[in-house]
Order: structure tokens, then sequence, then C-alpha cells
């Protein structure tokens, strides 16, 4: 058996790969446009889904099959007009809000299988937001009894079938349902659902904190989808969060409002001058023709336009997730709307969990940029490291960088070290760190060990991290057996700090500059204190 999923790179919990299938490859992560089932009823050719916007994969509701086509014969893939891979949810979600159809566990499974579905879902119970724990937990129970049961339903092997993950806001039932549904071997993908409302009212902080909680506990060979993933800008956090697929019809419903889309904002087009996109729709048309169109023709530019920025941003995460680079883009967009930022200050408070699925070597440097990189995975995995290490030699030499993280630390580095390599009574008695803001300690001896010389700083802790880094460090110093510690840099901070502590070290401070030019300056305050 060929695994499914293949993962060619990830960083945080995103992951670039390809799901194989039988109708072509799903290079993830990918965005899967809701389309209407008839052909004809969509406002851009499904049929060119795939050569013009790069589409690998498109998800269609399985309630308006029923409700349109009843028990007739029919084909999806001729329905749609679409030949890669379609997935079909199991209309529960819309037969609870419209009714009319009557849903059965084993008339979904029938169902999906013979139009030919190639990624299905079981008959699911999505919780509604304004559901009770109770309510929710009976919801989500009766989910994983039928999932779990699927197995004694299907009668081919041709539909990869699709566990839905429900709980929405509760999390512990979240985690139920991922625990439960990972063990069904027969199920090749998971879906989160229940976060339709949770969108569409911007509780972006809850939607990562629900994927978060099923990705803790979901079999990590399997792919995650992503029911009603919304605007672009929300992408990259959900990329980020583990979601390897992701449907949204916002392309399609935004354009219907007049409403144009980029991947981080919307605008109305009555109020645009100039289209800011390069796509063929914006370079061959200006606000103002496009405004005079008939409406069909102007929904269809519109929504065309939309496709393209949705999946130019899904190019865009894949770009840097193998370029090791997610981190900074989500960095970026969490400065656009406080709702992004919400969504944000969730991965950074779960950070931890990013840790395990971070490259621990990237291609690409490393730019700290803003007080929130403290929390990034490689700075809490550089912490783990220091804590394994174990320090032998007598003496501690601490040179501290706090009130110069603009210094290039390669060079630095570089430069510290030639001065060491000429000492003996150095490299037999000292151990020699830097104190930098946002790795804290740097033995010299790991300083070439990726990211730390590699990372570029700006002026960006707050005073209550830099102090906080200065209480670890002390902490860390305590732990070990120096005779002597040497305290060498602008000490400014810890004189403000050791008089309001009970610290045992007993320090012996150099307070001078430590800029790459004065560093003979170093070098002589070095050889003072060998000297005694
Ligand atoms: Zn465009």
């Amino acid at each position: 058996v060929i695994s499914l999923f293949e993962i060619t790179s990830s960083d945080l919990l995103g992951r670039k790969g390809i799901i194989q299938t039988k109708k072509g490859p799903i290079h993830t992560p990918a965005f899967v446009p809701v389309v209407h089932p008839e052909f004809s009823k969509n406002f851009i050719d499904v049929k060119k889904f795939h050569s013009k916007f790069n589409i690998d994969f498109i998800i269609t509701s399985s309630y308006i099959l029923k409700k349109r086509f009843g028990d007739e014969s029919i084909n999806l893939h001729d329905l749609t007009g679409f030949q890669g891979p379609i997935m079909t949810d199991s209309g529960a979600y819309q037969s609870l809000v419209y009714g009319e159809i009557e849903f059965t566990p084993q008339s979904v499974v029938e169902f999906q299988e013979n139009i030919g579905s190639d990624f299905a879902v079981p008959l699911d119970i999505p919780v509604a937001l304004i559901d009770s724990y109770p309510k929710a937990k009976k919801k989500t129970l009766e989910t994983i009894k039928r999932s779990k049961n699927l197995p004694n339903l299907v009668s081919n092997d041709d539909t990869h079938w699709v566990a839905p993950i429900q709980g929405g806001r509760f999390l512990d039932l979240v985690e139920r349902s991922a625990k439960q549904l990972s063990q069904v071997n027969l199920y090749k993908m998971f879906a989160i659902g229940s976060v339709v409302e949770i969108m569409k009212n911007y509780q972006y902080d809850t939607l990562i904190d629900i994927i978060l909680t099923a990705k803790k506990f979901l079999d990590p060979s399997k792919p995650v989808h992503l029911f009603g993933a919304g605007h672009p800008s929300m992408f990259p956090f959900i990329v980020a969060a583990g979601c390897d697929t992701f449907d949204s019809a916002a392309y399609a419903l935004y354009a219907q409002e007049g409403r144009y889309l980029t991947n981080t904002q919307t605008f109305l087009l009555s109020e645009l001058d100039e289209f800011p996109c390069n796509c063929p729709v914006c370079s061959s048309l200006t606000p103002s023709t496009l405004r005079e169109m008939a409406k069909p023709e102007r929904m269809r530019c519109l929504a065309t336009h939309n496709l393209y920025v949705c999946q130019t941003e899904i190019m865009n995460i894949r770009r840097a997730i193998s370029s090791g680079t997610l981190w900074s883009l989500l960095e970026s967009r969490s400065r656009v709307h406080p709702n992004l930022k919400k969504g944000y200050d969730v991965l950074l408070k779960h950070s931890r969990q990013l840790v395990s699925t971070s490259p621990s070597t990237k291609k690409k440097g490393l730019f700290f940029v803003s007080s929130s990189d403290i929390v990034r995975p490689e700075v809490l995995l550089h912490y783990d490291r220091i804590n394994q290490l174990k320090f032998k030699k007598p003496k501690l030499l601490l040179i501290s960088l706090l009130d110069n993280e603009n210094i290039e630390l390669y060079e630095f580095f570089k430069k510290i070290k030639s001065i060491i390599m000429d000492n003996d009574e150095l490299i037999k008695n000292y151990e020699i760190w830097i104190l930098t803001g946002f790795y804290g300690i740097i033995p010299l001896e790991i300083g070439e060990v990726f990211p730390l010389s590699q990372s570029v700083f700006s002026h960006s802790l707050t005073n209550e991290q830099l102090t906080k880094t200065i209480l670890k460090t002390l902490d860390f110093i305590e732990n070990q057996s120096f005779s002597d510690v040497y305290l060498i840099g602008d000490l400014n901070r810890f004189l403000q700090i050791l008089p309001k502590i009970k610290s045992k070290i007993n320090f012996k401070g150099y307070s001078l500059s430590t800029s790459l030019d004065s560093i003979q300056n170093i070098s002589s305050i070095l050889n003072l204190i060998i000297k005694g």
C-alpha cells in the first residue's frame, strides 16, 4: 500500500506535501473551492480550475445533489466538470438548517459511494455555536458512534472516508472526537467541523484553539481538512495550526456581493480606483469598466479574481513552509486586523506544541522583529538544548549583548573566538557565554549551530522581557557551580536588578561597549581578568 500522504517539508504545524489519489495528486496545503454540483450554476468554468488556477481538489454539497437529483444515477465528475479528486460533505449541516431531506447513516454512505465521491464524510451532527454543553456533547457522542460504525456500512474502497471531528468550542469534546476517531483505521483523513459560525463571528482565537486541540490527538500521518475556512487572510493561521486542506466559498460569496478580495482585506468594487493585483482579470480591466459590466459577467470576473487571490495565497504559504518562514508570514498578517492578532496570540500561547514539527535547521536565517518572537519554536528549542548541556570549566565569562541587540552575532562570535583561540588559560578554565535578549545564554561553542548566528535582531524586546531574561540567566548560573563569574558589557540592566533580588552569585563586573569596533577592549579586559 503506498502512503496516501507524503510530507516533503514542514514548518510550525504546517505541512507541504502530496495526497496521492487515483484522480491525481493534491498538493498541500490546499485551498479547496466550494463549487455548486451543477456545472452551469458556477460563476467560473470548473473545467478550467486545474489548468487555469492550479486547483487540485474541490468540494461540493451532498445536500444540494440529493435535493436536485434524489435517487437518479449521477456522476459527480461529469456533473461538475472537474476530473480531479472531489470531496463531498455528508449534507448534515444543510439538512439541519433547511430540513426537507431525510438522511440516515446508511443512505449517506450509499449516496456518496454511488455518485463517485473521492473523499466522503459519514453522517455527522455539527455543533451549533448556541448549543449548550449537554446538547453539544450529545451531538458529538452520536457523531463518534456513527463514525465508528462506518466500516459496517461501506461497500467498496474507491471512496476515501473522512472522519468528522465535532465538538465546536468545547475542547474536551474535540479531544474526545480526535482520540476516538484516530483509532478507526478505515479513515484516510480527518475533517474538523462545527466552525462555520465561529468563523462568521471572527472568533479566530476559538478557531485556532479547536484546531490545535484536535491536532494534539489526531494520527499525524493522515491529512486534516477544515470545513468552511472563509477569507484568505485566515489561511496562513489555519495552515500553521495544522490543517492540510480547507474549503472556502469566499471567492464566490464575496463576488456575489460585489466584493473584491486581497490576501488580507476586502474591498467593495465601488471603492477601488485601480486594482491592486495583476491577475488576468485585473490586468485586462479597470474598476470602472468592471462596474459598468452586466451583473453576471461582473460577478464572473470578481469571482475569477477572488479565486486567483485564494490560490496565490496558498502558493505563498507553501513557499513559506519550504523556506521555513511561516512564522514571519503569520507575524506580518497578525498586524492587519485585531481578529487575526487574536488567532496569532493563541498560536503564540501554544508555541510549545509547534516545536515538535518545526525543523531544527532551515535554509534561511531568522529575523526577530517583534517582542512576540521570543516564543518562536526555534527559541524554545534553544532553551531545551541549553538545559541539556553540562558545563565543566570552573569559571564563567558572561558577555552581555542585552543592550546591543542589533549586533551581527556571526561576526561577533568570530571575533570573540579569534581572541579566545590565542589564550590557553581562557580555553582551559572559562566557560564563555554570550547573553542575548531573544535566546538568553549562548555558550560560545554552540554559537555556530543553527539558528544562533543566522539570526538577525532588531531592538524590540520590552523591558519586562529583558528583565525576565536576566532573571532566568541568574537562575541558570546559580544551578551551576562556578567559582568565579565575570560579567562584561553594558551592565546597567544588571545593576538595576541585582540589588532587588537575593542572588548568591558574586559577580565581578566590567562595564564596556560590546560593539564590533570595540572588540579590542574586550580582549584587554579578558587579559586583565586572567591576570587576576
Ligand atoms: Zn486580480
